[in-house]
């Protein structure tokens, strides 16, 4: 390994714990603390689209603000692929409709088991085997951070959803559900693991050099 790349893996862990970062990730726990006080809104309750919207929502936006820690919003690949995170993290409930086979919300809500895209044993599964393909094919730098987005997009969705049915890891079956604090410290912690791994595992050094530009720490 050459001094470049221990530069580089350097620079993307000081990224990683840089204040900015800390602080982003303190605005997080605030923000899953705020949202679920709105879902409690006696205006939101009243009205079951409204309160998937606001809940899909959040899970979008908890999606897009933890690669956002990740990456840091410095330049427009950080932007675009925060976005595609919110939206990967939201569209996991699609799976609600395609379980039910209809469009209805209330058949969507009262499915008889749970649906596919809400097992946490698949996200070990897909990531790893995008990473290994990732690693296997080296399509180049901008596909390389693609695993730990999509993990981060899964993982973060799935922990939300535990404080209210817990963890389905199959083939051990339901965790209970998930303490509120834990939620919390988890979603929080997400993207700092995430980042560490991905600079343990060299995807870091590759996203460094991508945003090269942006990594004045
Ligand atoms: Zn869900």
């Amino acid at each position: 390994m050459d001094l470049e790349e221990e530069v580089a893996k350097a620079q993307a862990l000081l990224q990683t714990h840089s204040p900015s970062s800390v602080v982003a990730s303190l605005g997080l726990a605030v923000f899953c603390v705020c949202v679920d006080h709105l879902l409690l809104l006696s205006l939101v309750q009243q009205h079951a689209w409204l309160r998937a919207a606001v809940d899909n929502g959040a899970h979008g936006a908890i999606g897009l603000w933890s690669w956002a820690i990740v990456v840091g919003l410095r330049t427009w690949s950080g932007v675009w692929e925060s976005v595609l995170a919110g939206c990967l993290a939201s569209a996991v409930d699609l799976d609600h409709f395609y379980l039910a086979g209809s469009f209805s919300l209330e058949a969507a809500l009262n499915l008889p088991r749970r649906p596919p895209l809400h097992c946490s044993s698949l996200i070990l599964l897909l990531c790893g085997s995008l990473h290994l393909l990732i690693r296997a094919c080296r399509p180049g730098a901008p596909w390389r951070p693609l695993p730990w987005l999509l993990f981060i997009s899964l993982a973060s969705h799935h922990i939300r959803d535990g404080t209210r049915r817990g963890l389905w890891v199959w083939p051990f079956g339901n965790t209970p559900p998930l303490p509120y604090w834990l939620y919390v410290a988890l979603t929080v912690t997400l993207p700092q693991l995430c980042s560490v791994l991905m600079g343990v595992l060299g995807t870091r050094e590759a996203d460094s050099r991508r945003h090269k530009a942006a990594l004045d720490v």
